[in-house]
């Protein structure tokens, strides 16, 4: 039998060909009809045959260290959160969700946070990922929608990477690129690190941590003096502020910008002219972006400069946010983010009223809720009584993650579902409910280029395993919202999903699925890989109330000096064939070969400065907590600056416990913590 689905990594979305050879093994193929990898996969996807054993499955309900029936597991779940919610009020419980959900698990678990619980504390990682992206969507077009495809980039004539090593994080993508600059097309890859990526790019400029906007502004400016603006389009299709092109002006000319990136004036002006010479420009930005305390402003920045040349929703001219996980998108489409509603809508007044409506819902959250380090923050505060983490491993993955634990251990009740049985998050957990793993579950997800595509099911639930969506339907019907969630499989839930994106969009809202899917269970199981909302912009046309998007004053805020104790700069990121905290990955033998152990990589400087030798080991802290990692002596680092993984955890290693080092601290307007940039010290051992 041979299955039609999608890898369980990435946000690059590859189709997959999955033919099942027995009981649990299955040999994986890339699908050749599929739009985002047309056959190709990495290392990853190829190796995911390896992973699906049942090797550290969680197959039975566990309340506390005691199997259970899942009814008593669900109603115990039910009443704790109904009992916290009926004493404290539906602000003292939350749900901690992942982008590893399936768009349909995501979308009820929103629906009863938001439209029956009537609070809308429910975040999900993604925020540590992309919120930024969306964040500066929001601020430009009026609606978080991406309009770029992969599409584009078999077009471009300039491809410009910023804060993304794609070669690692996005394989697939980046022989794209690669295919597009063997036939012509030029590579510019702007990041603090000489990556992979850096290293075949035609221009590298390596720039100090945090200067994006600085340089983005500066190219702005260069392209206004280089005539390389369009001024037809500005005036129809662009708000321009107040004082906006004074603001760009300052301090942009190239000299300033260069000593505010620390790059030579000469590469600078390279960017510059091939970037104002180049109507084909697709501008592609992740991590390294989004996870700074100004990921917001500096996304706009990026969209600023394209807005105003015009390079927008045109073939090959596109700023384009590349999300880090499967369906981090299908979140966002969802509402799935604390700061977001449903369907693309925020919490306006019309809006809420809209989908109250819509889902006959008995209270509705008024307002966004505490996005993911607030949680977290809240939870060791004691006004978080309650928690459900679907999904995720924030006592690894959060940032400051030490203080993550003890606000779980501190918390009344904490309900886990996963498909691992002892997770660093579990093991606070006083219910454990064991979740369908990818292979066995049935839904949709869409990928950074708003192809949505079908996980399917290969094998059958093993154990008491059930789907997300089941069980957090079953909680809510234990609740007393018998009606409301009374779904039998994953297509009634899609089913009421693209009804709600078209539910009265009158077409100022972008975000429909109108068409796809919405007939019969058999049309949702022939689904196959569509991308909605077509080609967004090409008519000029925007989602906010004039139709006209908007730029948005940005200005580069001062990078702090290092401070006496901690005077290096801590980076954090992925190796190439881990992902996040390596429970499916570290089941593939074969992955571990790229790197076996974490490393700090240190530039020869440093390591010179600090007796660091290569191989040795090395002490890594922050104001936060320490670890100990290997020594990587490496040019490839800026001076001053430090990286690690971010994958290992207490279960897999004694040391590179990158989550316990960097800082609480987030992005003002997207609330996205800023992993990049961490003071921090190290010594030998
Ligand atoms: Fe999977 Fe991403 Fe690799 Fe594609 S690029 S095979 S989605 S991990």
């Amino acid at each position: 039998m041979t299955v039609r689905t999608t890898c369980a990594y990435c946000g690059v979305g590859c189709g997959i060909r999955a033919t099942v050879t027995g009981e649990r093994s299955v040999r994986i193929e890339g699908d050749l009809d599929h739009p985002a990898n047309r056959g190709k996969l990495c290392s990853k996807g190829t190796h995911l045959g390896e992973t699906v054993g049942l090797e550290g499955r969680l197959l039975h309900p566990m309340i506390g260290k005691r199997r259970a029936s899942w009814d008593k597991a669900l109603d115990q779940v039910a009443r704790r959160f109904r009992e916290t919610i009926e004493r404290h009020g539906p602000g003292s419980v939350a749900f901690y969700v992942s982008g590893q959900l399936l768009t349909e698990d995501y979308y009820v678990a929103n629906k009863l946070m938001k439209g029956f619980i009537g609070s809308a504390h429910i975040d999900t990682n993604s925020r540590l990922c992309m919120s930024s992206a969306v964040a500066g969507h929001m601020r430009a077009f009026g609606e978080d929608v991406v309009p770029a495809s992969y599409d584009d980039l078999d077009v471009a004539d300039l491809i410009v990477l910023i804060g993304s090593n794609t070669a690692w994080c996005h394989p697939i993508v980046y022989q794209r690129i690669r295919a597009r600059c063997d036939a012509g097309a030029r590579l510019v890859v702007i990041d603090p690190r000489r990556t992979e990526t850096a290293e075949q790019a035609d221009l590298d400029l390596a720039i100090r941590p945090g200067s994006d906007v600085a340089l983005m502004n500066g190219l702005l400016a260069w392209c206004r003096e280089a005539g390389a603006l369009d001024t037809d389009f500005l005036d129809r299709h662009v708000m321009t502020p107040d004082g906006f092109w004074e603001q760009v002006g300052e301090g942009s000319d190239l000299w300033s910008v260069a000593r505010a990136c620390d790059v030579p004036a000469a590469d600078l002006r390279r960017f510059y002219e091939w970037f104002a010479a180049t109507p084909r420009t697709v501008t592609m930005f992740s991590q390294g972006v989004n996870q700074s305390l100004t990921g917001t402003d500096q996304v706009n920045a990026i969209i600023n400069v394209h807005l105003a040349t015009g390079r927008i929703g045109k073939p090959g001219a596109q700023p384009f946010s590349i999300t880090g996980q499967p369906n981090a998108m299908g979140g966002r489409e969802v509402g799935g983010l604390a700061s977001t509603l449903a369907a693309h809508m925020d919490f306006a007044e019309e809006n809420r009223a809209l989908v109250q409506r819509f889902w006959a819902s008995p209270t509705m959250a008024t307002k966004p809720g505490l996005k993911a380090v607030d949680l977290f923050r809240e939870l060791g505060h004691g006004r978080i009584k309650a928690l459900w983490v679907m999904a995720t491993n924030p006592a690894v993955s959060m940032p400051d993650a030490g203080r993550v634990r003890e606000a779980l251990a501190g918390c009344p009740f904490v309900v886990v579902s996963d498909v691992i049985a002892d997770t660093d998050t579990s093991a606070f957990a006083h219910v454990r409910l064991p979740a369908a793993a990818w292979g066995e579950k049935d839904g949709t997800v869409t990928n950074s280029d708003r192809t949505v595509s079908r996980q399917r099911a290969l094998f059958p639930l093993p154990g008491e395993a059930k789907p997300d969506w089941w069980i957090i339907k079953e909680v809510a019907r234990r609740m007393g919202w018998k009606t409301a969630f009374a779904y039998d499989r994953p297509a009634e839930i899609w089913r009421e999903h693209v009804r709600l994106s078209t539910y009265r969009n009158d077409g100022k809202r972008l975000f429909s699925l109108a068409g796809h899917g919405a007939g019969g269970n058999a049309e949702y199981d022939a689904m196959t890989p569509f991308r909605w909302g077509g080609k967004p912009f090409a008519d000029g046309r925007f989602p906010t109330g004039d139709g006209r998007a908007k730029l948005v004053k940005v200005t580069q805020k001062a990078i702090s000096e290092p401070l006496k104790d901690w005077p290096l700069t801590l980076n954090t990121g992925r190796y190439r064939d881990q992902w996040h905290t390596m429970t499916r990955t570290g089941l593939a033998p074969k992955l571990a070969r790229h790197r076996e152990e974490p490393l700090v990589e240190v530039h020869p400087d440093d390591a010179r400065r600090l007796e660091l030798v290569d191989g040795g080991l090395a002490r890594l802290a922050t104001p936060q907590g320490e670890s100990l990692y290997r020594v990587q002596v490496t040019d490839s680092q800026r001076p001053g600056e430090l990286f690690t993984p971010i994958h290992w955890t207490d279960r897999t290693s004694s040391g590179g416990r990158t989550g316990l080092l960097p800082r609480p601290l987030t992005d003002p307007v997207s609330g996205q913590p800023g992993f990049k940039s961490t003071p921090a010290n190290i010594g030998a051992v």
